[in-house]
């Protein structure tokens, strides 16, 4: 009973969720009837796809218990079940929601272009008792270039509401591009997509980006893995790679053409205003890297230099590099200190889902985490999180440190990735929170350069508040601060609060 309850409150409050964001409506809706003398027949029900239309998601709705009805559904292309363009698939009586695009589709179903003209949805009728009447609902959406890979709502629900700190790895590779793990007879092969998943679930993360080189082949695979992993979710990524550096794209399962250097994409700027027109997060990749034939275009050597008010996030931590002299946080520095508001995330960059931390030498998945402040588990408030710069970054993947960051004035709040205003002389409360990290210390960083804190930043006990003020002289600033261990390692980095910019 308590089950149904809890059951019935989420349903609610995904319901509440969608209403609050707009949920999507339907771009057309058709009823019609089955009655008993429709018994073991099939019917088609027709519909136009307009131009332009680059996904089709159909939702069925019908009572089948009062009557006992049973409705399979199938779906037919322009050309019937003659062409190629014509079977788009069968489900039989089991997915009352399904989709089709040219790069994913629901199992089921298969992927291909959409092409315009009459489709028609095919109703088997395997059993329809004599008397019944039994009324359906469809309803269509039609996807454009361009939407990001959340849309249309229906097909990605939050797998849970509620503002909270939610933890996930932002790169990783498969089979869809360089993932290699050992198969069942130990030789290395292309590492299926579910065993990254599996992975992430066994380091209790919230949500993964799966990031391959430049292809977005991995859709397919996660649209049939997202309904069974429902307390992980999956965000569509790759990771643009090109001769002159690597950024990731979150959020996006549409092709972006990466030829940096070629006739069509001149430039990084070229690569990020039409990665803007898909809607998702742009994050440079590990920009301190030797770059050469070991690792062709891992350092970040745009020229000229890409529009930095195009990139939302920085990648600060990539596996194992924070506090080296491969850290993100140079670079990312200059960015803050240049003027651009700009997140810092983390990405394990895993290349082996069966690579754990007793074997060192490659990258765990979750090792560093990043953590969003988020009002649900999905696609569009994770990813609303990384803009908003309400992000920090667990070095070392610890599964329950938390770094909070907020400060006060006179008539303003702010909190990490927040703008607060402060006139000259103005008088400033910072405010830390680190839990789990008994025995660290809190650093800050102001504009770039250490920020002395009282007491070293001492952090007293696994739920520390540490309190400083700061006077402002009126300029633009930002200001983050970090926890670090007894010897100095990096544990949390969080995101800056900016003041009058
Ligand atoms: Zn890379
Ligand atoms: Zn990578």
């Amino acid at each position: 009973m308590r089950c149904r309850l809890a059951l019935l409150l989420l349903a609610l409050s995904a319901a509440a969720y969608a209403r609050a964001n707009g949920a999507d409506k339907p771009d057309l809706t058709l009823h019609g009837e089955v009655s008993g003398k429709d018994h073991q027949t099939y019917r088609l029900i027709p519909f136009d796809v307009p131009a332009g239309t680059t996904r089709v998601t159909v939702q069925f709705d019908y009572d089948n218990k009062t009557d006992h009805t049973t409705i399979d559904l199938g779906l037919l292309g322009p050309d019937g079940f003659r062409g190629q363009d014509g079977f788009r698939g069968w489900s039989g009586g089991t997915k009352r929601v399904f989709t089709v695009s040219a790069t994913d589709a629901t199992p089921s179903y298969l992927p291909g272009a959409i092409r315009p003209g009459r489709w028609q949805l095919l109703l088997g009728l395997p059993n329809v008792r004599p008397d019944a009447h039994t009324p359906y609902d469809v309803k269509v959406w039609f996807g454009q270039a361009g939407d990001p890979a959340w849309k249309p709502d229906v097909l990605n629900p939050p797998l849970r509401t509620g503002t909270a700190w939610y933890r996930g790895d932002l790169h990783m590779h498969t089979a869809h591009s360089d993932g290699q793990c050992n198969s069942q007879s130990g030789k290395r092969v292309s590492c299926p997509l579910f065993l990254t998943v599996q992975a992430a679930v066994a380091r209790h993360l919230d949500f993964i980006a799966i990031t391959d080189h430049n292809t977005v082949s991995h859709t397919n695979a996660m649209r049939e893995l997202q309904p069974y992993f429902d307390q992980l979710l999956l965000i569509p990524g790759r990771e643009i790679t090109t001769f002159t550096g690597h950024a990731n794209l979150f959020g996006s399962s549409e092709p972006l053409d990466f030829r940096v250097g070629s006739k069509d994409v001149p430039d990084w700027t070229t690569v990020a205003r039409n990665a803007a027109a898909l809607h998702g997060v742009l994050s440079i990749n590990h920009a301190i890297r030797p770059s050469g034939e070991i690792c062709m275009g891992c350092g970040w050597t745009a020229k000229p230099p890409i529009d930095m008010r195009l990139v939302q996030a920085v990648e600060i931590v990539n596996d194992g590099d924070a506090g080296s002299v491969m850290s993100g946080i140079p670079f990312w520095e200059q960015q803050l200190n240049a003027g651009y508001h700009v997140t810092g995330i983390g990405g394990s960059d895993n290349h082996d889902a069966g690579a754990t931390e007793a074997r060192p030498g490659s990258s765990t998945i979750g090792h560093p985490t990043t953590a969003v402040h988020a009002e649900a588990l999905s696609m569009p408030a994770i990813l609303e999180g990384v803009r908003a710069g309400q992000v920090f970054v667990d070095v070392q993947g610890s599964g329950d440190r938390v770094l909070e960051f907020s400060a006060s004035t006179m008539g303003g709040e702010a909190s990490m990735g927040d703008s607060l205003q402060a006139k000259a002389g103005a008088a400033v409360r910072f405010t830390l929170h680190a839990t789990h990290a008994a025995g660290a210390h809190a650093v800050g960083v102001l504009d770039g350069k250490a920020l002395p804190l009282a007491d070293g930043g001492k952090l007293d006990g696994d739920d520390a508040h540490l309190d400083f003020d700061w006077t402002s002289d009126g300029k633009p600033h930002w200001l983050r601060v970090e926890v670090r261990g007894a010897d100095g390692a990096p544990w949390l980095y969080g995101n800056p609060i900016y003041v009058n910019r």
